[in-house]
């Protein structure tokens, strides 16, 4: 078994690390901001994914009729690793969850609007599952959506859309009938996010970022912007899913936090004491700096499998409930480790590490969260992997 990168990931990383540092602004890379580093909503990071879409990275694994490359998806994996490592934009929901499911539903109409645009980075997307009583039980969103002539107008509300206020299209599940079972009622749309019928509202995180909610009054859809087939939007977004467990939370932020935090330990004293001595410290980061390891491989079995043509469902799940929760402990230990002064908040001059402690500790509780909790991604991995029963 051969766990070392081969010679051409090996040069494709130093293109991207040379890349990365061609392109170093603090506008466009910033760790500070933990995961919500990888969005792309300011003009500078925007420009920047223009950027990388300039040297080819952003379609590396669509099929080359749409413009792809038809290449390996562990080179997007070491892509979005080196991104994040750098808290710079990652490639994301765009070429990830709907690059990929028009790819495989959408009509050609969509096809020839929407993946020229998302190639060259032109536009950004928000995503619409989550609503006030359907957030882990996705299926059970609410958001009307009503037959009218040649399309459907929608009523309802959506939360949590985390990119409302700066996406130009928003990917939206809608109910389409609400008289069968409520996996087969679903339908996904494609709105314009200037829509008049479309009102979203901030919604402040604990971690200092923004997400939204999105209220739709009378939002007209016209039969074209339909994703796929009616009805089926459920099992396009499940698919979609497992894409985004995987792609939204890279393991570099949470190699970054222990290596902060090692640094930390080795010039640090504490009652006249240096910290690199003590051994409960040192026990406690060389425990977490090996799972941050089983981390990395759970990571790269994720892709292998994914690589291999087979639907990772439960490696996506395994992964994102291992990584997320670590950070949690990276996060947890760090704050113990420092001190008092950890709680100081980002910026604080006198703040032990630049007050990142303060920032990873109330941000890594979101990741665990975000794209579906922890206890949801048990659940998947007690019935797709241990073939236990069902309970939701
Ligand atoms: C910062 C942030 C950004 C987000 N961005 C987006 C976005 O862009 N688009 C989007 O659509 N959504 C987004 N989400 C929503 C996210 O997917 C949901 O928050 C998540 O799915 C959980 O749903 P909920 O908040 O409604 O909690 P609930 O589903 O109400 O869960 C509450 C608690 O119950 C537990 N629970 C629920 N069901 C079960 C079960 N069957 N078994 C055991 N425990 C269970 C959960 O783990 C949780 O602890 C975002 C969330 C956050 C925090």
């Amino acid at each position: 078994m051969n766990f070392e990168f081969s010679e051409e990931e090996c040069q494709f990383l130093r293109e991207v690390d040379d890349f990365l540092e061609e392109n170093r602004h603090i506008d466009v890379m910033d760790v500070t901001r933990e995961n919500m580093a990888q969005v792309a909503d300011t003009p500078e990071r925007r420009a920047f994914m223009k950027k990388l879409a300039r040297k080819g990275w952003l379609g590396i694994t669509w099929p080359k009729e749409y413009g792809g490359q038809d290449g390996e998806g562990f080179y997007e994996f070491l892509l979005n690793e080196k991104l994040s490592s750098v808290g710079a934009p990652q490639i994301g929901k765009g070429v990830g969850i709907v690059g990929k499911t028009l790819i495989n539903v959408g009509s050609e109409k969509l096809k020839k609007e929407f993946l020229p645009k998302i190639l060259s980075a032109e536009v950004e997307f928000a995503v619409g599952y989550s609503e006030p009583n359907a957030g882990s039980d996705a299926a059970a969103m609410r958001l009307k959506a009503e037959r009218k002539g040649d399309g459907w107008v929608l009523n309802g509300q959506k939360i949590f859309t985390t990119s409302a206020h700066f996406a130009d299209w928003y990917w939206v599940g809608a109910r389409t009938n609400p008289d069968v079972k409520k996996h087969f009622g679903i339908s996904l749309f494609l709105i314009r996010m200037d829509d008049p019928g479309l009102t979203i509202h901030p919604m402040p995180t604990m971690g200092g970022e923004r997400t939204n909610g999105v209220f739709f009054d009378n939002v007209f859809v016209h039969d074209d912007y339909m994703v796929g087939e009616e009805n089926k939007g459920f099992q396009y977004i499940a698919e979609a899913l497992d894409i985004e467990r995987f792609t939204l939370f890279t393991i570099s932020p949470i190699l970054g936090r222990v290596r902060l935090l090692c640094d930390y330990v080795k010039t640090a004293t504490r009652d006249g004491k240096p910290l690199k001595d003590d051994a409960v410290i040192r026990q406690r980061v060389a425990q977490l700096a090996t799972q941050c390891e089983v981390a990395r491989l759970l990571g790269v079995k994720f892709v292998d499998a994914a690589v291999s043509g087979s639907t990772p469902t439960y490696e996506a799940s395994a992964y994102k409930l291992y990584a997320t929760e670590l950070s949690l402990r990276v996060a947890n230990a760090t704050m113990d480790i420092m001190g008092p002064g950890a709680q100081l908040a980002l910026g604080t001059e006198e703040a032990p590490g630049n007050g990142r402690a303060e920032s990873c500790y109330t941000y890594t509780v979101i990741d665990t969260i975000g794209g579906g909790s922890s206890e949801v991604q048990r659940n998947i991995i007690s019935k797709r992997k241990l073939g236990l029963p069902k309970n939701f």
